[in-house]
């Protein structure tokens, strides 16, 4: 046992151990104090019994010729207790010589304390703790027989001492035999209870808490001593009990940690499956929005709507990449900010540097001066929030760029920027499709080698024109132009040269044209001229404007075609004066044409009643070549027009 620790071994050893300690100890004190008084008490009466029984065994007869008082010492030889318990028997005579002692070698001598013994009274008894005293006075009538002549002396005192002592002492060995025996029995008690104690309380309490103190700390397996039927035994078994219930608690509570964690995982996935299928959705959304249109202008009005829509974003631009390599603002949102048409050099700004470095460039605080447009005081711009510029590329070809902007700080996350990145690719196929779609119709409705209208370009604004002329009831005149003896051009100077021959021509009708008029190519060398509301003279006019400016432009310096100038010869046909339908206005500027061939060529002729005698497929046969050089045309196309 540990005597440092406060233990209930320890605890109980002291609460029995010492108060039975104490209980002996006072217990064996009282009981010598009693035995001691009464040992006093016995030893006082047995010297007054001596006393007596020697008084009177003094004044027995004595035998004849034995020495004086031979009884007293026979008795007093006698080996019994009381007898070897005296220690003094004396017989004094009144002058205090010792006249008779149970120590012959005394007699005769004087008694040290003769004057204290002959002044007691008739007896006397005085107890000590040594012994007991008696002092009785002899020498009355009895003695008389004996002590007759010696009548002085017959008065003498009888001193008997009986030693207590000699029974105390065997008395104090006893109770000190048995305080031992009580000091040893307290200590053997004291083992014995502290070896059962550690054996039946301590130790198993000990190892019980050593159990529960590693359940404490965690370890839930840990098992007490339950084998014995005792109290620590049975709550050793309950702690047992408790901890296997703690156990399966606590193996519930992993369990539904774990399915917490489970849950916790699942639910965090669903909420980013969740995302990305918004994204998606979104994505899909744009794509199927952006791919619903072919217009340009159209295009960038429904990416508008969707940033706005569904991207939430306030504020933000459109650049298309233009002609001259600048990011031209296109789009911008909100409206009327008047941003539109202005321009930024590749480079310059956060949208210069996305199309530079073909990355979305984040700009999470404005307030530091960031902002080109704002730097520009363009639109509504303002030093703050966050602004996010994403290119628009395709097949890695730059597009633009689109701005995204928002009032707060640092709002674009992570996400949102790839978001944002796949809106502007898929922007950027859009951009392209829509391009790739106005090239096509360019191409089928443009004349590959002029540049102007082609055949089937020219009639459908023939039709549109005419349609227009006949709903307002305004004119509208038909030219139809044939370069003279083009065939000859071609043989003389080559194919090339007539190719660029027909493409000076049509600059120099187009760029003489009004921007309402059209110029076509009919087909071959020859164009067609709409020219909406106009008279049959001003068309005339205008023809013969074209006729002059084509013979002045165009020259090819080439044997055998005179003076190098090239020429036109032109029909006029006007609505509603020569015909209402396509077919009769190409029909008549045709026969005029075929007149202006007849009559020299590079001439003006309007039609008149009578030309359609003379079809375009018969001019080219009946025409006869003529090398003449061409001429002003007669006035009587215009007179007679
Ligand atoms: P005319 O003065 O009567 O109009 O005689 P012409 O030679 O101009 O007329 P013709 O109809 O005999 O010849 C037209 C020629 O134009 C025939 C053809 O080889 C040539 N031609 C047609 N289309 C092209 C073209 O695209 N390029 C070139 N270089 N020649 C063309
Ligand atoms: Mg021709
Ligand atoms: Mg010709």
């Amino acid at each position: 046992m540990a005597l440092g620790s406060e233990t209930i071994g320890r605890k109980l050893l002291w609460s029995i151990g010492l108060p039975g300690l104490v209980v002996a100890l006072l217990g064996v004190g009282h009981f010598s104090r009693e035995t001691r008084q009464a040992v006093h008490e016995g030893t006082h009466l047995e010297a007054l019994a001596l006393a007596e029984f020697v008084a009177s065994t003094f004044t027995q007869p004595q035998a004849p010729g034995a020495a004086p008082h031979a009884a007293v010492a026979e008795v007093l030889a006698s080996d019994t207790r009381l007898f070897r318990s005296v220690e003094d028997l004396r017989v004094l005579m009144p002058n205090g010589r010792i006249r008779w002692s149970r120590r012959p070698a005394e007699q005769g001598h004087p008694h040290p304390e003769a004057e204290r013994l002959s002044a007691t009274g008739p007896e006397t008894a005085r107890s000590s703790e040594h012994g007991t005293e008696v002092v009785r006075p002899l020498g009355g009538p009895e003695c008389s027989g004996c002590h007759a002549s010696d009548s002085a002396q017959r008065m003498g005192v009888l001193q008997v001492r009986l030693g207590e002592p000699a029974m105390h002492r065997q008395l104090q060995a006893v109770f000190r035999d048995a305080l031992g025996a009580m000091v040893l029995f307290v200590g053997i008690l004291a083992l014995v209870t502290w070896l059962s104690l550690r054996f039946v309380l301590t130790r198993p309490l000990k190892r019980l808490s050593e159990a529960m103190g590693r359940a404490e700390s965690g370890d839930l397996l840990v098992r007490a001593d339950a084998r014995g039927t005792d109290e620590i035994s049975r709550l050793g078994a309950a702690f047992n009990q408790m901890l296997a219930r703690l156990t399966s608690m606590k193996v519930e509570e992993i369990d539904t940690h774990r399915d917490l964690e489970l849950v916790k995982e699942k639910l965090a996935l669903k909420d980013e499956l969740e995302e990305r299928l918004r994204e998606l959705s979104l994505l899909f959304d744009v794509a199927r929005s952006l791919n619903t249109t072919l217009e340009l202008d159209e295009l960038l009005a429904r990416i508008t709507r969707l940033v706005v829509e569904r991207l939430h974003i306030p504020d933000f631009t459109i650049m298309l990449l233009n002609e001259e390599g600048l990011l031209e603002v296109k789009h911008a949102w909100p409206q009327g900010q008047g941003l539109e048409g202005h321009t930024f050099a590749v480079g310059e700004g956060a949208c210069g540097r996305a199309a530079q470095s073909r990355k979305a460039v984040y700009l999470p605080d404005l307030a530091d001066g960031t902002s080109i447009f704002a730097r520009r005081g363009l639109g509504g711009s303002t030093e703050e929030g966050s602004l996010l510029a994403v290119p628009m590329v395709h097949a890695e070809t730059l597009l633009g760029v689109i701005n995204f902007q928002r009032k707060e700080t640092a709002s674009f996350s992570g996400e949102e920027i790839e978001l944002f990145t796949a809106v502007a690719d898929q922007a950027a196929t859009a951009v392209t499709n829509a391009r790739l779609h106005a090239e096509t119709v360019k191409l089928t409705l443009t004349d590959a080698l002029t540049g102007v209208p082609n055949r089937r370009h020219l009639f459908q604004r023939l039709d549109l024109e005419l349609a227009r002329a006949q709903r307002f009831g305004v004119p509208m005149a038909l030219l139809m132009v044939d370069v003279d003896h083009f065939k000859r051009l071609n043989d003389l100077a080559g194919h090339r040269a007539g190719d660029e021959t027909l493409r000076r021509v049509s600059d120099v009708l187009r760029t003489r044209a009004r921007k309402v008029d059209t110029v076509g190519r009919y087909g071959g060398e020859e164009f067609v001229l709409l020219l909406p509301q106009v008279s049959k003279a001003t068309a005339f006019e205008v023809a013969e404007t074209l006729r002059r400016a084509v013979a002045e432009a165009v020259m090819l310096n080439r044997p055998g075609l005179p003076g190098g100038h090239v020429t036109v010869s032109i029909g006029v046909s006007h609505y509603p004066t020569d015909a209402n339908t396509q077919e009769g206005l190409v029909d008549c500027a045709d026969s005029a044409l075929y007149c202006s061939k007849r009559t020299g060529r590079n001439r003006v002729t309007a039609f008149e009643a009578g030309m359609e005698m003379h079809p375009g497929r018969e001019r080219s046969i009946a025409a006869p070549p003529t090398d003449a050089p061409t001429s002003p045309p007669a006035s009587s196309g215009i007179a007679k027009a």
